[in-house]
């Protein structure tokens, strides 16, 4: 199974993707973690990204589209994986779809959560990349150029919305029912 999750930053992306790939055995993709970690190795990629990530724009679309098609390459994805940040432009779309095909992903799962709640819930995580200017730029990034991808996902009948307020356990169950089309809930559908 292939899955996208999407929503602003904030929404919880991360920890949800990590615990919905550990219930469902398979791997998840998240390419900030792994900028993250050529900037803590202090790699050419870091060297080049660690700035941009600072600021809350995005790395560009060539250099994140080659380091996610090589990650996707790897045995431990050969079952399936989530993409938890990538695509995050609709280059990075098309791109994916190039590399997979347009039935490429099963489910796109876009977490809801209001946008006085992002921010605080960013300030409180104490990432490097979390001062309050950074935040504000990733939020304004995001509206531009990430959530026209939910009306792209949208045509394909593929994206299903979840409430991403409450505890994590619960977001995680609503997430596992969606996929699993049960409680009423499915995909097109709002939980
Ligand atoms: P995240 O952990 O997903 O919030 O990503 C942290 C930072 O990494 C972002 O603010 C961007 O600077 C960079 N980044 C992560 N994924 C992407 C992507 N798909 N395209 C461009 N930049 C990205």
């Amino acid at each position: 199974m292939r899955l996208l999750f999407l929503g602003p930053p904030g929404a919880g992306k991360g920890t949800q993707a990590e615990r919905v790939a550990q219930r469902l055995g398979i791997a998840h993709v998240s390419t900030g973690v792994m900028f993250r970690q050529h900037v803590a190795d202090g790699t050419e990629l870091g060297q080049t990204v660690d700035a941009i990530m600072k600021s809350g724009d995005l790395v560009p679309d060539e250099l994140t589209i080659s380091m996610l098609e090589e990650r996707i390459r790897h045995d431990d994805a050969a079952d399936g994986y989530i993409l938890d940040g990538f695509p995050r432009t609709l280059a990075q779309a098309q791109a994916l779809d190039a590399h997979l095909g347009a039935e490429g992903l099963d489910a796109v799962v876009v977490l809801d959560v209001p946008e006085d709640e992002l921010v605080g819930r960013m300030m409180s995580r104490g990432r490097k990349d979390d001062s309050e200017e950074s935040i504000r730029n990733r939020l304004r990034v995001y509206a531009q150029d990430t959530m026209p991808l939910i009306a792209f996902y949208a045509e394909r009948d593929i994206v299903a919305s979840v409430d991403g307020v409450g505890e994590l356990a619960d977001i995680t169950e609503r997430i596992l029912s969606v996929l699993d089309g049960g409680s009423g809930g499915g995909l097109n559908s709002t939980v």
